[in-house]
């Protein structure tokens, strides 16, 4: 069921078996799990409401302070389903070197393997309703690429899947709606965690409404499943008994703050078309789409001692382009957001006719989205940033609308994503100019050593790393079962856990480690 704190006059005092804070995309993961295999209570706070509020807790571009600004202010959304109802969906697990020590990177090594989370992945492609088929099938069947990337090739091509029902709030909003056992409390933003007397527990989640008024949630274990940058905000706004936070001893909640760099690194003209859709074009079969990605191979950052970095097209059209107008139709059909807006877009056909008629010839006869000729073409890369102790989330002096202390972003991106950008970007010039499939034009800012790069890189507002997973309390926030080393029942889940990012997208591996975690809590528990 709902309960809405703005709209509920007493002050409540609720209890569960597990308060899961924050109702994103992990929240309602770890919530589907346990309701399936559990008879606990559970208890899902929401700062904010059914709809997607404003961030009232946003980081406002003043409070990015880093080399790259981070994107929050506009970009996550606070309300029941938290960023799913922007996000793209798209899942792309990360490979064995991702998670493996890497000598030649400090702070490399996760405390479980890619293996481990094999079982996982499983998981997370039935909850987004992904294509089951694995990653490595080949879609590309067709002698045209054959011997395009040689057994020691430096890149590799692989893809993403994108999921068919992103936005997860219209389908759990009716599965909660239907539950007696999870009450989700809607503007109900938590403040900070009580602890007990021994601070061996927290015994409280203390909550405030948009008006100001207090409550508290009790439960036997908490887990803060708040995004990449509340996680750690959380933690350090509890810091009533413990002046640095919660989970803090060895001064590590907020470091290592990463995100994936977005970089427009070449502009390409196609010379063979047929060979460059072929390789490039995105695939639809039934629901579900899935993007080819070039990325530098396990082997190749190894022996190149380089980050990792993966790319896809992007395509520039005019506003009026059908394909633009179909793109659109696409994702609001995704996102159940289609209206009146879209008719635009469908007017848009007629008026081309013979591009129209191609793109859907492509889309229904070859299972292609069409790259038209007149396209302005780039591979944009995901590039992996160096997990760095001094690139951090903080707590600013300056108050968001619940009162609280707002983030500050100190994003730190060190020469090391330049290093890969530019050995990505010369071989993807080696590989499409050998085999006449395009001519690369690469950005020259990549080769430059000085900073100016970081002007033109973006986040891809994949928020991570701020309470990092590790075997040994020095080294991370939370350990390997993703419960705070200092306190036996309070866990925390998304992204910010990783100690390291990859270059995939990072929700599917979030995703992952969440349904182990869920796993672990429902060991403890009845099953129903
Ligand atoms: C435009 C966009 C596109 C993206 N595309 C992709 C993609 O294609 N693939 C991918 O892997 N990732 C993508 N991401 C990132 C992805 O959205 C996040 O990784 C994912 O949403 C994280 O899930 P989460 O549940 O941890 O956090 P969120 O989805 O942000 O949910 C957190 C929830 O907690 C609530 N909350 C926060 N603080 C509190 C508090 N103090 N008290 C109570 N509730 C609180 C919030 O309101 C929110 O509902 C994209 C992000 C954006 C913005």
């Amino acid at each position: 069921m709902f309960i809405d704190f703005n709209a509920n006059p007493s002050s409540p005092e609720l209890q569960g078996d597990i308060c899961l804070v924050g109702s994103g995309v992990i929240g309602l993961a770890l919530c589907s799990h346990l309701l399936a295999h559990t008879n606990l209570r559970l208890i899902l706070l929401e700062s904010g409401d059914l709809g997607g509020a404003p961030d009232d807790a946003a980081v406002p571009a003043e409070l990015n302070t880093g080399d790259i600004d981070s994107g929050v202010a506009d970009s996550r959304a606070r309300g029941f389903g938290g960023s799913s109802q922007r996000w793209a969906g798209q899942a792309l697990p990360f490979s064995a070197n991702d998670l493996a020590p890497r000598p030649y990177l400090n702070g490399a090594g996760w405390p479980v393997r890619l293996g481990d989370l094999e079982p996982y992945y499983a998981m997370a492609t039935r909850f987004l309703g992904l294509d089951e088929r694995p990653f490595s099938a080949d879609l590309w069947n067709e002698p045209a690429l054959s011997g395009l990337f040689a057994p020691a090739s430096p890149l590799g091509l692989n893809f993403s899947k994108y999921s068919p029902h992103p936005n997860l709030a219209p389908l759990w909003r009716q599965r909660i709606a239907a539950s007696d056992r999870v009450i989700c409390l809607t503007n109900a933003h938590a403040t900070h965690l009580e602890v007990d007397a021994d601070h061996q527990r927290v015994s409280g989640v203390a909550i405030r409404s948009r008006q100001g008024r207090p409550g508290r949630v009790r439960a036997q274990r908490v887990v803060l499943c708040a995004g990449g940058v509340e996680n750690p905000r959380l933690l350090l706004a509890s810091d009533q008994v413990h002046p640095r936070g919660l989970g803090n001893d060895h001064d590590l909640v907020g470091r290592y703050y990463q995100d994936h760099v977005g970089f427009y690194g070449a502009h390409l003209e196609p010379l063979d078309w047929r060979a460059f859709r072929h390789l490039f074009a995105s695939f639809v079969q039934g629901r579900h789409k899935f993007v080819p990605k070039l990325q530098l191979t396990d082997a190749a950052q190894c022996s190149l001692q380089l980050l990792n970095v993966t790319g896809n097209l992007g395509v520039q059209l005019e506003e009026t382009a059908p394909v633009l107008g179909l793109r659109r139709l696409y994702n609001n059909l995704r996102h159940g957001a289609l209206g009146r807006h879209n008719l635009r877009d469908l007017k848009m056909l007629p008026k081309a006719p013979l591009e129209s008629a191609k793109i859907l010839y492509s889309h229904v006869v070859q299972g292609r989205i069409r790259i038209p000729r007149e396209s302005r073409i780039f591979l944009i890369a995901n590039a992996e940033s160096e997990p760095l102790r001094d690139s951090r989330i903080q707590l600013a002096s300056e108050r968001d609308a619940y009162g609280l202390r707002r983030a500050r972003i100190h994003w730190l991106v060190s020469d090391r994503t330049r290093v890969a950008l530019d050995a990505y970007f010369a071989e993807v010039k080696r590989v499409l100019e050998g085999a006449g499939i395009a001519r690369v034009h690469r950005n020259p800012m990549l080769a430059e050593t000085n900073d100016d790069w970081k002007s033109r890189g973006y986040s891809l507002y994949h928020h991570m790393g701020g309470t990092r997973m590790a075997s040994r309390p020095e080294d991370g926030v939370v350990n390997p079962d993703s419960r705070v080393f200092s306190l036996a029942n309070l866990y925390v889940a998304g992204s910010s856990v990783f100690p390291t990012g990859s270059s995939s997208n990072p929700t599917f591996t979030a995703l992952a480690l969440s349904f182990r975690l869920a796993e672990h809590l429902a060991a403890a528990s009845p099953t129903p």
